[in-house]
């Protein structure tokens, strides 16, 4: 069950109403609370099932500016909500159930209340694509993962797969090679779509190898991931690769479904704004991944979160309710 932080205090009067809610607790949900507290709107922010989203998830992360040395993702995260408390957000550890925003004030209902609100932030985040192959939603948590950083100790000298050929792909193949006996990381083309800093540390660490122009076809194993089988793409053949974890990072889908006939999506599901964070309806914003899926990176997410913030004050001051 969710936890649940109680509110003290929030509006006199009614304990229920906000002048802005957020929904989500990655960078950009959390700096659109820190400015929105600055600004005294006493924002209500509801977290999601995902604390942090996914920088949370994210071991180190080392192009936020003003870490040197980079700093883990949770650790971030956590530094993020003592500011945006120490404002006045009033943070709740709960997902939103439901949204209706078809009339104002408008509705969050969580699975034992509903809020109203005068303006909403949607940070909702986006979640981990599926290879969509058969085995893999019945060896999920038996072996198939989709964070590395939490289930990588599992494997602690066994050998494993990592799929993809993005940034997250080759960031936790390293990852994992503090635990695993070897990581092959299988592509399906023949070239990476990471930056050349990961690329070189990745061509450079001798536990990792490289299974380029690649798919998989099959996770194979009953109670716990025993092999994969893999397809050339170019020849056609089939083999099969023994491994006991499956780290699947080939990108991620928007986390829209509660807005879906109420905002307009773009063909992949991501919410159309602005360049000021509006959506189709005046007082709902959207920022970070939910509507981004050019840069994906914790400080444009947070500048993007921050720019909501601005926008939705800009808003409340010209539409009193
Ligand atoms: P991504 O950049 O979209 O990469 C997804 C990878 O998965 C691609 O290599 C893609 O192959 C592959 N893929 C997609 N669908 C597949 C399928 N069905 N089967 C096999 N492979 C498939 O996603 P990401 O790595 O999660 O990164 C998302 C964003 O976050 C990016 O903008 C990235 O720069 C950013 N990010 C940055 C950092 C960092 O700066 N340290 C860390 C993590 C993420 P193709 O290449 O063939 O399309």
């Amino acid at each position: 069950m969710a936890k649940t932080k109680q509110i003290k205090n929030i509006s006199p009067g009614d304990d229920n109403h906000r002048r802005l809610i957020i929904l989500g607790s990655g960078p950009a949900g959390l700096s659109a609370a820190l400015y929105a507290a600055r600004a005294e709107l006493q924002p209500l922010l509801l977290t999601g099932m995902e604390l942090h989203g996914q920088a949370g998830v994210t071991n180190l992360i080392e192009n936020y500016p003003g870490f040197p040395e980079g700093i883990g993702g949770s650790q971030l995260g956590e530094l993020f909500v003592k500011q945006a408390e120490k404002f006045g957000t009033k943070i709740l550890y709960e997902t939103a159930e439901s949204v209706d925003i078809s009339s104002r004030p408008f509705k969050v209902t969580t699975y034992d209340k509903t809020y109203t609100t005068d303006s909403l932030i949607i940070t909702t985040g986006a979640g981990a694509n599926r290879l969509n192959v058969p085995g893999e939603r019945e060896l999920t948590g038996k072996g198939v993962s989709y964070c590395a950083t939490c289930d990588g100790w599992f494997f602690k000298d066994r050998p494993v797969a990592v799929i993809g050929g993005g940034d997250s792909a080759l960031e936790e193949a390293l990852f994992v090679t503090r635990y695993a006996s070897s990581v092959t990381i299988i592509h399906r083309r023949d070239a990476f779509r990471a930056g050349t800093l990961l690329q070189q540390r990745v061509r450079e660490n001798p536990r990792i190898k490289l299974l380029m122009n690649h798919i998989v076809t099959a996770i194979q194993g009953d109670d716990a991931v025993k092999s994969l089988l893999v397809k050339d793409v170019n020849s056609g053949k089939e083999k099969e690769l023994a491994v006991e974890g499956v780290f699947i990072f080939i990108g991620h889908v928007p986390n829209t479904t509660l807005f879906k006939g109420q905002l307009s999506l773009d063909e992949q599901g991501y919410v159309q704004i602005n360049e000021m964070m509006e959506t189709m309806i005046p007082g709902v914003f959207a920022a970070g991944e939910v509507a981004d899926r050019h840069y994906r990176q914790v400080v444009t997410s947070a500048g993007m979160g921050a720019a909501a913030a601005i926008q939705a004050t800009r808003y409340l001051e010209n539409n009193r309710y």
